[in-house]
């Protein structure tokens, strides 16, 4: 039978040949689900984590492992980064086998830590002296939005970019916002993470002085859950709160840094200076490993 398209058939088999190659760099809480699911969309991964047992999970879905940041530069079009801090990011940037250290002429940087505005830009101005290009993506959400492809993203950048971002963007995230040039994600980031410590702070005291009155955690989160006070955050740290048990979906330590990183911003209103207080007490009396919502046995 004659095919009106000549001989071409379509072919399924390498239906993903076109696909951009992508690079993952940091395979911490956030990391391990986000690059499952690009693995799960068909793309093909290379990851590299400090910790090399770490790939192991995702190489037995499929993904490739690299030696250092250096190979990945060389192999993938698209390389995200999500690792812990501001130094983490330069180290992986910088140093001798870093992303910088071989040519990498058009390809790709997003980097999705939560990071400063100030060394976001830096590492798009670095990026560019090698002409890379840099988007600053950090994400709002947590490790079960993460599994679930469901973040909101929050990009600093150019239009070229962020469309060029866009597809992987869909996989990550259940939404994307190119909210202005490279710093302007990161700001974003700073000022929605000082909320949910606004929240979270807000829920342990409520909580606590209902306690002390005599109304218990479980009808007092009710009250909470039913009305209008209740939210995304007072629904996710129900469970936790009802146990007393605080497994970390988002540490402590990385609310307080985040908490920091806003301070540095001048960050200073009425509230922000006792909420900055209360969670670098709760880091130095030995919580920063547990959930942020551990801020409870501080108080
Ligand atoms: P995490 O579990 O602590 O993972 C951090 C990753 O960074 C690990 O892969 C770690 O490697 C790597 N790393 C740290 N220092 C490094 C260095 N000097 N060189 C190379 N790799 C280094 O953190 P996470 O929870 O995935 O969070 C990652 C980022 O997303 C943070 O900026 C955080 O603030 C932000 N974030 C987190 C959440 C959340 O709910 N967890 C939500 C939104 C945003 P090793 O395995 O070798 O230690």
């Amino acid at each position: 039978m004659s095919n009106p398209i000549g001989n071409r058939k379509p072919n399924y088999k390498n239906k993903n040949m076109n696909k951009q190659k992508i690079g993952w760099i940091g395979l911490g809480n956030m990391g391990v689900p986000m690059a499952k699911n690009l693995l799960k969309a068909n793309y093909e991964v290379t990851v590299y984590n400090r910790t090399k047992e770490k790939e192991q999970e995702l190489i037995n879905l499929g993904a490739i492992s690299a030696a250092s940041p250096q190979e990945i530069i060389q192999k993938c079009d698209i390389i995200f980064t999500m690792l812990t801090n501001d130094n983490a990011v330069k180290e992986v940037f910088q140093n001798e086998t870093g992303l910088l250290s071989k040519p990498g002429i058009g390809k790709l940087i997003i980097n999705m830590s939560t990071i400063s505005p100030e060394t976001s830009r830096y590492l798009a101005e670095i990026s560019n002296n090698h002409q890379i290009e840099f988007l600053d993506a950090p994400v709002s959400g947590s490790v079960k939005p993460a599994q679930d492809g469901a973040l909101i993203i929050l990009v600093g950048g150019s239009v070229g970019n962020y469309e060029r971002a866009k597809p992987l963007f869909d996989i990550l995230g259940k939404s994307s916002l190119l909210l202005g040039d490279i710093g302007v994600g990161s700001s974003a980031k700073l000022a929605i993470n000082y909320f949910l410590a606004l929240n979270i702070q807000g829920l342990a005291e409520t909580v606590l002085f209902a306690e002390k009155n005599g109304v218990s955690r479980e009808n007092m989160l009710t009250i909470v859950n039913e009305g209008a006070c209740g939210n995304g955050i007072t629904h996710i740290k129900t469970p936790s709160l009802l146990a007393n048990q605080y497994p970390v979906a988002f540490p402590l330590k990385l609310l307080y840094k985040d908490l920091n990183l806003a301070k540095n911003e001048g960050l200073d209103s009425p509230l922000f200076k006792p909420l900055f207080e209360s969670f670098l007490q709760a880091k130095d009396n030995g919580l920063g490993d547990e959930d942020v919502m551990a801020i409870i046995k501080n108080l």
